[in-house]
């Protein structure tokens, strides 16, 4: 009779070591009471998605406000869905958001005593956890091809059975030990399985930190815990690495609160305490075409990328401003009060994380931007604009670069005060925002049709505008300007005010703030823009002559 120990040997022969000698090489941490383990653990399938830069957030500030560690660990167990690079790029673009871990896999590099810190590189930890569950007959080597697992499967769809390999569907399960060094040494491909005690019908209680206590069924699947390519799969490696690499609360996304029974019960087949988890809301948004409210799909979203915000130039502090509000629904009150800074003094608390998906919105995203922009000296603006226009935005670098002093001026214009205007959000739409103050540009823009008032005849506009040429001072402060094109108006039928205006509208073309709008779609081409007082200032006299001169000549 062959004994499980001897199966273990059979499959696992050059295995030696055990896991009292992993316990020892990865000893508990010396950490200060309370102190929490937090990791992020990305696979390397693509680009960093908005919802993991949430988890690697809270991990790093649950890690930093308990002096623990923050480690990461790049989880490549799917080679087949693997993209070379995307690992070095998810530690980059963490970089960029200020979330740098303790310890760990770091791009180019590992760092710390629990590593490796790639799962393609602990294959033999995972060997060594794996023998011991089948010497304790936790875990069985099945040799179910895929057509026969089809064919579970169509058993299990007509006796309205619930999926998968478990029970009297798990046939691997019960073959003698004679049997399985039979087909193995015959050469039959396997995975090994790990043999679940649990019954379907039955709760487990469970504890979440952010969901509190809840029942669950138990687990009864015996899933597959070792691939034949010699790697172990998620459920697996999160128990073995999590616990070698003693972290002592799992931060991660909702969608795996369904596997948290496998878990639960493989910790229990290891002999180990499970680790804290907190499972965090998904975030959401309403789908354009039904309405409905739905996870951000990497598909269909572009704000689903975290690339897509630095492609389109938002100050990273903003995205990290607009996920704390999801994350804790106090901290915009917080954040208001504290004026847009100091973030990092924010006491994050789990109990504090709303149960429901938060629904992406840009609206607030852009609000916090424009705080945070409203901020920065028209030399930090220079300097990040530049840095953003090189990687990503030749359009705004070629505008930047043609005269640096000129960029800094318009980006200045009322910057510089006690209520400084919040007119930028980001980078990427600077050259459609400021566009107009380049003579180039400018000259495109009025190609298209300007849109002006249509309750003003050419002829009102043409000689509104003239009389602002020949009339309107560039050498006088904002206020006494203002007065000058009042006057200018005034002479040409513009009532003063509104309530001048509203007092006798027959006898007035319309009002100053009509004449202000001829004249700032002129010079601009936008009904919005910059005080037009500073952007006639830095255009000079001469080019808003010609500004004028032309629109006149096109309205002929
Ligand atoms: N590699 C898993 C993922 O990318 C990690 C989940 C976890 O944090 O345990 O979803």
């Amino acid at each position: 009779m062959i004994t499980n120990k001897q199966l273990a040997d059979i499959i696992f022969p050059d295995i030696k070591e055990t896991i009292d000698d992993l316990e020892k090489r990865y000893p508990e941490r010396n950490l200060p009471e309370g102190a929490e383990v937090t990791r992020f653990a990305p696979s390397p399938t693509g680009f960093l998605h908005t919802g993991s830069l949430f988890t690697s957030l809270i991990c790093r500030k649950v890690a930093t406000q308990s002096k623990g560690i923050f480690y990461v660990r790049l989880e490549d167990t799917d080679t087949k869905r693997e993209i070379q690079g995307s690992g070095e790029q998810l530690l980059s673009q963490l970089k960029i958001f200020n979330i740098v871990p303790d310890e760990g896999y770091l791009g180019d590099h590992d760092e710390g005593q629990y590593g490796p810190y790639v799962q393609s590189k602990r294959a033999n930890i995972y060997r060594v956890a794996i023998k011991y569950l089948i010497e304790k007959g936790r875990a069985y080597p099945c040799f179910c091809s895929p057509e026969e697992l089809e064919e579970i499967r169509r058993d299990q769809e007509k006796n309205k059975q619930n999926p998968g390999y478990y029970g009297e569907y798990a046939k691997c399960a019960r073959l003698t030990n004679e049997e399985r060094v039979e087909r193995i040494q015959k050469g039959e491909p396997f995975v090994i399985r790990f043999r679940s005690t649990g019954n379907h019908l039955n709760k487990i209680k469970v504890n979440d930190l952010v969901h509190g206590d809840f029942e669950i069924a138990q687990n009864d699947q015996d899933i597959v815990i070792y691939k034949s390519d010699g790697l172990p799969t998620y459920h697996f490696a999160h128990c073995v690495d999590d616990h070698f690499m003693r972290t002592t609360t799992v931060i991660r996304g909702e969608e795996w609160i369904s596997s948290l029974p496998i878990h639960v019960e493989l910790f229990e087949a290891m002999g180990w305490k499970a680790p804290r988890y907190a499972h965090l809301p998904v975030i959401m948004k309403v789908d354009e075409a039904t309405g409905n409210k739905r996870k951000l799909s990497k598909r269909l979203d572009s704000e689903a990328a975290v690339s897509y915000f630095l492609e389109d130039g938002y100050p990273p502090e903003a995205l990290i401003m607009y996920l704390m509000t999801i994350a804790n629904s106090n901290f915009e009150e917080w954040i208001f009060a504290n004026k847009f800074e100091h973030m990092e003094d924010f006491v994050f608390s789990f109990s504090k994380m709303s149960l429901e998906g938060a629904l992406f919105d840009i609206g607030k995203l852009n609000f916090f931007a424009r705080e945070i922009l409203v901020k920065k000296s028209k030399e930090e603006i220079y300097k990040t604009a530049l840095e953003y226009s090189q990687k990503y935005n030749p359009e705004l670098l070629d505008l930047i670069e043609r005269n640096p002093k000129y960029f800094m001026d318009i980006m200045n214009i009322e910057r510089e005060k006690e209520n400084p205007r919040k007119d930028y959000e980001k980078y990427g739409n600077l050259p459609e925002l400021i566009g107009f103050f380049y003579e180039d540009r400018y000259n495109n823009i009025i190609k298209n049709p300007l849109p002006f008032n249509e309750k003003f005849t050419k002829e009102v506009i043409s000689e509104t505008l003239s009389a602002l040429r020949d009339g309107l001072s560039y050498d006088l402060d904002e206020q006494n300007w203002f007065a000058n094109m009042k006057a200018i108006g005034g002479s040409h039928g513009f009532a003063a005010n509104n309530k001048e205006y509203k007092a006798n509208p027959e006898a007035f073309k319309g009002t100053i703030g009509d004449v202000a709008e001829l004249l700032r779609i002129t010079l601009t081409g936008r009904k919005n823009s910059p005080n037009l007082y500073y952007v006639m200032q830095i255009l000079g006299k001469a080019e808003c002559d010609r500004r004028i001169n032309l629109v006149i000549s096109l309205l002929k």
